[in-house]
């Protein structure tokens, strides 16, 4: 049985306990300080010494895929972090060709940017509430901005203009909230009513907020929900449209995400990539159609020899940043080394580029056949790795629940 610490708080409007309680043995999922100030926050790689596994056996072969696509995330975000924003021109003629210190933010040598913070949020927002709760996604993403959680050197040093704008939009409703329904405002970030957080707007965005900040850290989604795909392709593009509001985002993270459960259902790198992957799985995407610029893609327009010469592009724009990576993995040889190589080398958003590259080559090469040169170098390693053993314990707990009908639909 599991112990709570939180105080759990009552309503005078409402009867339900609407403060979230925290399991003592999972702190780790939480924000943890080293001081009472809460000044100093525990990293990572700190928070791993906390960590237990998951109390089952789990399947190892789609642990395997679980953690590659987490690592290999990992590993594409650390890979192009030191040359961010190089245009493509400076790196035609100084390419990368392995894990490098310093450059853009200064970082050690396999340490991760905002791309990996913010689906680590997103893991322990599925973990801690065992369900699909885009509330809760959005509280860890304003404590990743404010206090550093998640981050790999306490700070967020390094964040979107859509995702900083909805944070702050997000940040703003919680205190409209608070006070219509009379909520100390330090009770609202772990709010646990189902019908008070069904009356709050989740989401934050607008129209024509198409970044690739939707995509970089949506892997934890499908990974955790891929034994029902239709709901996981659903939930990939909801976990997007939350801080960008346009449609081609919610249609770019469904369809990524659509690629990503194929891959756990051990579907081919062939499979994947066919030019009617939309057809062949159109149940998955509730038969709605995708926004044309994602049917595109999805039509195979990254299956381009020429790369750069042929307009592949590692920029901000959601619909060429899937098309960029969609076209490392096509063009990888089956090697994830140079597949990711080559997601930075097209410079611009180059850790975004290999960081989402990551998530469905990881996926599909497994954690077993991630180059070993870079993992030994690659920050907080066990903490995503025993992270990802409890995605893949919860989610297999979820769905019993889901075909039991204790878990309802969200
Ligand atoms: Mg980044």
């Amino acid at each position: 049985m599991l112990l709570f610490v939180a105080e759990v708080g009552q309503h005078s409007s409402h009867k339900n306990n609407h403060v979230r309680q925290i399991a003592r043995d999972k702190q780790w999922l939480y924000p943890q300080y080293h001081d009472s100030q809460h000044i100093k926050i525990k990293r990572p790689d700190e928070l791993e010494q906390e960590m237990k596994d998951p109390p089952e056996n789990i399947d190892k072969s789609i642990l395997d895929r679980i953690q590659g696509s987490m690592l290999g995330m990992a590993l594409g975000d650390t890979l192009g972090a030191p040359v961010e924003f190089e245009p493509p021109e400076y790196l035609t003629v100084n390419p990368v060709t392995d894990l490098q210190e310093g450059g853009t933010w200064g970082l050690k040598k396999g340490q991760f940017t905002d791309d990996t913070s913010m689906a680590l949020c997103l893991a322990t927002s599925l973990i801690a509430r065992q369900d699909f709760v885009l509330y809760d996604q959005l509280v860890r993403y304003k404590w990743w901005l404010q206090n550093g959680y998640m981050s790999s050197t306490e700070k967020c040093f390094d964040i979107g203009m859509a995702i900083c704008d909805s944070l702050l939009e997000f940040k703003r409703r919680q205190k409209v909230f608070a006070a219509k329904y009379q909520i100390p405002f330090e009770q609202m970030d772990f709010l646990a009513d189902f019908d008070l957080l069904k009356m709050f707007d989740v989401y934050c965005s607008n129209d024509g907020a198409a970044g690739n900040g939707a995509l970089m850290r949506l892997a934890p989604v499908p990974l955790f929900f891929y034994r029902q795909p239709t709901l996981a392709v659903e939930y990939s593009g909801r976990s997007g449209r939350i801080t960008h509001g346009d449609q081609k985002a919610y249609d770019a993270c469904r369809y990524y995400g659509a690629l990503i459960v194929a891959t756990l259902h051990g579907e081919s790198k062939n499979d994947i990539l066919n030019e009617n992957f939309y057809h062949n799985h159109k149940s998955w995407f509730d038969n709605k159609p995708l926004h044309k610029d994602i049917e595109m893609i999805s039509t195979g327009s990254f299956k381009k020899r020429g790369g750069l010469k042929e307009g592949i592009q590692g920029i901000d724009f959601i619909v060429k940043s899937l098309e960029a990576a969609l076209w490392a993995f096509w063009s990888d040889e089956n090697s994830f080394e140079k597949g990711a190589l080559s997601a930075v080398n097209l410079g611009n958003n180059t850790d975004t580029t290999a960081a989402i590259y990551g998530q469905l080559a990881g996926a599909h090469y497994t954690y077993q056949n991630l180059p070993k040169k870079w993992l030994n170098h690659l920050y907080a390693q066990n903490f995503m790795l025993c992270l990802s053993k409890w995605i893949t314990y919860e989610g297999s707990i979820w769905n019993s629940k889901y075909e039991s009908g204790v878990t309802k639909k969200q």
